[in-house]
């Protein structure tokens, strides 16, 4: 029988993987914060239009490329980030994949313009569903400027799948607010349809939060802090009193990057048991600080979830640090008091 399969050309293959990492306007703030992150910036605005629906723009300070690496960045697997796989296991930055790029030019209408500092003239770059519409020189400031327009312009079922323009940025806003509280050393703004939504200075991760959520926040925040061989611990859990029936106001962040993480979720549950009614829900902010060596962050091309060494040591630890500072906060259980 005759040879059958073909290697797929690379806007096709682009197209696939985009639809793993990128499912809605949110996903592509993550990857372009992400990018901002990693390339050092102070202060990155996020502009919106539309729930993202008309524009996704990221604004930052940053290193900038070069003409070359801002023509190589859009390729997939292209990346500065690692260079061999043994780097997987000693990471320092939230993008690795070389994948972002490549995937949203792929379903998106893209301008770039970015610079280095040693360089006087910069790149401003057009690229539109895998296709390079124009590079050339171009004056603009220091770091870098990302905008993402028509999201999906050529994947029709998952344009008419978006939701509608409140909901869509919704999920913007809760991503902006999960990279906002793991980086209180940068500055963030956000910018929805012209109006500013959120204005965020640099700062600690307490004031962070309380820019976050408003100053209400502030009293309902206890301290948490632990240091061992595992795992370092430290951030805020909400009073008991403070527990609700929604879900909303639970953070972990590993090595600064957000993740979901049930496992641990109840052991934070387990120390609040008998302080907490049984369907309501403790509010948290744990920023958990392990050797990178012992977690793999590449199950999922979103990120969100970590395969940790020694989950059940990091469970234990974690439920007795939180037990210890609700005992410290000396908050006795309520609920056995009224038995
Ligand atoms: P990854 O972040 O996994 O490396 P991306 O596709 O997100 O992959 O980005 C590709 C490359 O483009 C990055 O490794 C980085 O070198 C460069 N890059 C992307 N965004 C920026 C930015 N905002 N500033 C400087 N360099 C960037
Ligand atoms: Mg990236």
């Amino acid at each position: 029988m005759a040879d059958i399969i073909k290697l797929l050309p690379d806007h096709v293959a682009n197209q696939i993987a985009a639809g793993e990492v990128v499912q809605r306007p949110a996903s592509v703030v993550k990857e372009l914060l992400e990018n901002a992150i990693d390339a050092k910036s102070s202060t990155i605005k996020l502009i919106i239009k539309e729930g993202g629906k008309n524009l996704i723009q990221v604004i930052d300070n940053g290193v900038g490329m070069s003409e070359t690496d801002a023509r190589l960045s859009f390729e997939r697997h292209a990346t500065s980030k690692i260079r061999q796989a043994e780097d997987l296991f000693k990471l320092h930055t939230k993008g690795f994949r070389g994948e972002a790029l490549a995937s949203i030019a792929a379903i998106a209408h893209v301008d770039m313009h970015t610079r280095p500092e040693d360089k006087e003239l910069g790149t401003h770059l057009k690229i539109e569903g895998s296709k390079t519409i124009f590079q050339e020189v171009a004056v603009t400031p220091k770091g870098t400027s990302i905008s993402v327009k028509n999201l999906f312009f050529n994947i029709p079922a998952r344009r008419n799948f978006l939701k509608s323009t409140p909901v869509e940025l919704r999920h913007i806003i809760d991503e902006f607010h999960r990279v906002a509280l793991a980086h209180p050393n940068i500055s963030f703004h956000l910018y929805n349809n012209g109006n500013e939504l959120f204005n965020l200075p640099q700062s600690n991760h307490r004031q962070r939060i309380v820019h976050v959520f408003g100053n209400k926040t502030n009293v309902k925040l206890v301290p948490v802090e632990e240091d061992t061989q595992v795992v370092k611990i430290s951030g805020f859990i909400a009073k008991p009193e403070f527990a609700k029936k929604t879900r909303g106001e639970q953070f972990f962040f590993v090595n600064d990057r957000f993740i979901k993480s049930p496992y641990l979720h109840h052991a934070v549950v387990a120390a609040f048991e008998g302080l907490i009614k049984s369907d309501t829900h403790p509010g948290y902010f744990l920023y958990l600080t392990v050797a990178p060596s012992s977690i793999d962050i590449n199950i999922h091309p979103t990120k969100t979830e970590v395969k940790f060494d020694d989950e059940h040591t990091l469970y234990a630890i974690l439920r007795s640090t939180v037990k210890h500072s609700l005992g410290q906060f000396n908050m006795m259980p309520s609920l056995d008091f009224e038995s």
